[in-house]
């Protein structure tokens, strides 16, 4: 039987930065993806430039969209709409995840994708991991710790905690890649407030590349319940009228969960020496209307817990639950504040009105600060 300090079980974005940590402090690692790599992930792939803070990383132009995102524009449920400036990282994550495996790989990390985290055992000083490979053949490796990075359908986590999910998917999501023209500018995210295309934050318009370094429309949204692709047919075909949207949809993605997001657990963190990371432990946040700036950090603290616990002789998930309370808080309070609590538009748009200006503020300070507080203290934004 193989042996590693730490086995992660997932080569995505939380999988992938503890990785790089883990191996960075010296130990012995393990990162395996279900999925011949490069996979596709149906991600927006956008995030706030202090993720890159957060990896440790500049990211090559080459694994960017060609086209930079650059402001920001809300429309509001009675159709006015407020813009600002604001500079977005843009990235397709088939690309973006490929070049993190890379840079884990090269901090020391070993990587094995098409092998799937089947199931552990705890024994007093290690996990026993069970991998099967595509020709399914099952083979056992033996850790000190074990990490869940498996994303928002969590393999071990639902096999330890099935009272964290619902039977059914909770919430879904539907992009639209459409090749084609419209009255919109390519450098800017739209966002569309309106309960009656997504019930849970915002639906979407933004420009993105794809393998073929050609670039798409993508329109999108996500709702908690009833039909997913009722709704998006509802929100695209309003939106081709506004904005005259043109030309083919060449490629349509979806996502579901059955985590429960609106739990009093849905933020957990693991037990004894098995540790959950991004959405795997429900870090991703529906009110912030992002999860890989989390999913990147959690990575990140697990490894300086980990380090600490050895150096210490503490217990890692101890370590690891105190340098992630901000980020545990911070998700657990977002929780209450979804959209879906009110009850219609006009509600929605006098709290919009409300917030909005307290919002814009925080955001700007706090971006600000963000540049002088450790890669490890980052605020997550909005905050
Ligand atoms: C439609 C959509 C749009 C989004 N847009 C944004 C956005 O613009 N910005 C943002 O910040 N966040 C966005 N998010 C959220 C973001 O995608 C997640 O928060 C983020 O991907 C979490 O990273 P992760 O590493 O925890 O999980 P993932 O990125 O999901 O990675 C998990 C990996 O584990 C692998 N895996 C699963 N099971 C096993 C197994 N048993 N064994 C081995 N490997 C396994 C999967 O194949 C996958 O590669 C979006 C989500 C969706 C669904």
């Amino acid at each position: 039987m193989e042996h590693f300090d730490v086995i992660i079980a997932g080569g995505g974005i939380a999988g992938s930065t503890a990785a790089k940590f883990l191996a960075k402090s010296g130990l012995k690692v393990l990162f395996v993806e279900r999925y011949k790599t490069p996979r596709n992930k149906p991600c927006s792939g956008i995030q706030f430039k202090y993720f890159e803070k957060i990896l440790g990383e500049k990211i090559p132009k080459e694994r960017l969209c060609n086209v930079n995102l650059k402001r920001i524009k809300m429309y509001l449920p009675n159709g006015k709409s407020i813009g600002s400036s604001f500079e977005m990282l843009n990235f397709m994550r088939k690309p973006f995840d490929d070049w993190l495996n890379i840079i884990a790989q090269d901090a020391g990390a070993e990587f094995r994708d098409e092998l799937v985290c089947q199931s552990v055992e705890e024994e007093s000083d290690n996990v026993i991991v069970s991998l099967i490979d595509k020709d399914k053949t099952m083979t056992k490796h033996q850790c000190r710790y074990f990490v869940d990075a498996t994303g928002l359908r969590p393999k071990i986590r639902a096999q330890l905690r099935p009272q964290d999910f619902k039977g059914k998917s909770v919430g879904a999501t539907l992009n639209y890649y459409i090749d084609g023209e419209a009255n919109l500018d390519p450098e800017t995210l739209y966002q569309f407030w309106n309960l009656d295309w997504n019930n849970a934050m915002f639906a979407w318009i933004y420009k993105k590349t794809l393998d073929d370094n050609k670039d798409y429309w993508v329109v999108g949204t996500g709702y908690n319940h009833g039909n997913i692709t009722e709704i998006q047919e509802l929100f695209y075909n309003s939106m081709k009228e506004k904005f005259k949207i043109s030309g083919e949809i060449i490629k349509k993605e979806g996502y579901s969960s059955s985590i429960d997001m609106y739990s009093k657990d849905r933020v957990w963190l693991g037990q004894n020496r098995i540790l959950m990371v991004g959405d795997a432990a429900g870090l991703v946040d529906q009110v912030r209307g992002v999860g890989m700036d989390a999913a990147a950090l959690s990575g990140r603290l697990l490894a300086k817990a980990i380090s600490r616990a050895d150096k210490k002789g503490t217990k890692a998930i101890d370590e690891y639950t105190k340098l992630m309370k901000r980020v545990t808080s911070q998700t657990i309070a977002n929780q209450q504040k979804e959209i879906n609590v009110h009850e219609n538009n006009e509600e929605l748009q006098r709290a919009l009105e409300k917030s909005l200006l307290k919002t814009g503020m925080n955001m700007f300070i706090q971006t600000i600060i963000n540049k002088f507080r450790s890669p490890e203290k980052q605020k997550l934004l909005p905050p």
